[in-house]
């Protein structure tokens, strides 16, 4: 019961690795609040771990702005935010794919990033508490996917973010951390879009046995046990650190 007394935000709740993390987190005795664009599934998903269901999009100010309120309003202080919403976006050659195209993604999974941290901060900043923000393998040691181009460019920025913040927020006791990982099998394949891909980039062959672990994919409640340790005490001295969770598979193909 790690979190008893803590109050946790987790976006991109309502699906995958945020209603894992939102299960675990609630488990170990946190109030937790789910925020996401998806109304319907956002609601469902609070009533199953008891917490409170937020609908809105990230990449918007006012919507973000808002749920913390609701949530301070309910609970009255914040410890935890998993920074986590995302979305594959549109996978296409660079000069196939649309600015627009381009701009939603970054909207989504950076702009959303900051605007999660940004509005949480004055919040943490009462008692201290730790961010934990969801990258990938994809931008930070994965370059082989292709026409994902997009896509990685915001996971990398996410890395630095975090360990901006990191840096900037550590003396009001806020610890910041950022996990990478593998394929886990989720949602997110339906918020992918992918054109013309098929000849992109020197062909790679995956080895048999695609991680040195030989297991199956990694799963949602892998990662949740991640984000809780990152967010629990037990990381109190860690702060600024990419963690890569994905059973060595980028050891096998980078
Ligand atoms: P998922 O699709 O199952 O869950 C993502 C959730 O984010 C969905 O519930 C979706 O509705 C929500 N969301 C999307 N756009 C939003 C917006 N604008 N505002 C608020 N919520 C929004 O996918 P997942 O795999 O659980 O993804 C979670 C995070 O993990 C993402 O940041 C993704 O990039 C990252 N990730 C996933 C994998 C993987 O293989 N699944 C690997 C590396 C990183």
């Amino acid at each position: 019961m790690r979190f008893e007394g803590r109050v946790a935000f987790v976006t991109g709740g309502a699906s995958g690795i945020g209603l894992a993390a939102a299960r675990r987190l609630a488990d170990e005795g946190a109030r937790v609040a789910l925020f996401d664009v998806d109304a319907d599934a956002v609601k469902d998903a609070a009533g199953e771990v008891g917490g409170i269901g937020l609908s809105g999009d990230v990449s918007k100010s006012e919507d973000v702005a808002a749920a913390y309120r609701h949530v301070e309003e309910a609970w009255g202080r914040l410890d935890v935010v998993f920074a986590n919403a995302g979305v594959n976006g549109v996978w296409a050659p660079i000069d196939e794919l649309a600015e627009d195209e381009w701009d939603s993604t970054v909207a989504i999974n950076l702009r959303g990033t900051f605007l999660t941290v940004k509005h949480a901060v004055p919040l943490l900043k009462r008692q201290g508490g730790a961010v934990v923000i969801t990258s990938s393998v994809q931008g930070t040691r994965l370059f082989s996917m292709a026409g994902s181009t997009a896509y990685a460019c915001t996971k990398a920025a996410q890395v630095a973010f975090a360990q901006k913040t990191a840096y900037e927020l550590g003396e009001h006791g806020i610890r910041v951390n950022v996990i990478c990982p593998g394929y886990i099998p989720t949602g997110i394949g339906e918020s992918t879009e992918e054109r013309d891909t098929d000849d992109l980039g020197v062909p790679v062959e995956t080895p048999e046995g695609s991680r040195p672990l030989r297991t199956s994919p990694g799963t949602p409640e892998q990662v949740a046990a991640l984000v809780a340790f990152l967010a629990s005490d037990d990381a109190g001295h860690v702060t600024g650190t990419p963690v890569w969770i994905d059973g060595g598979e980028t050891l096998v193909l980078g």
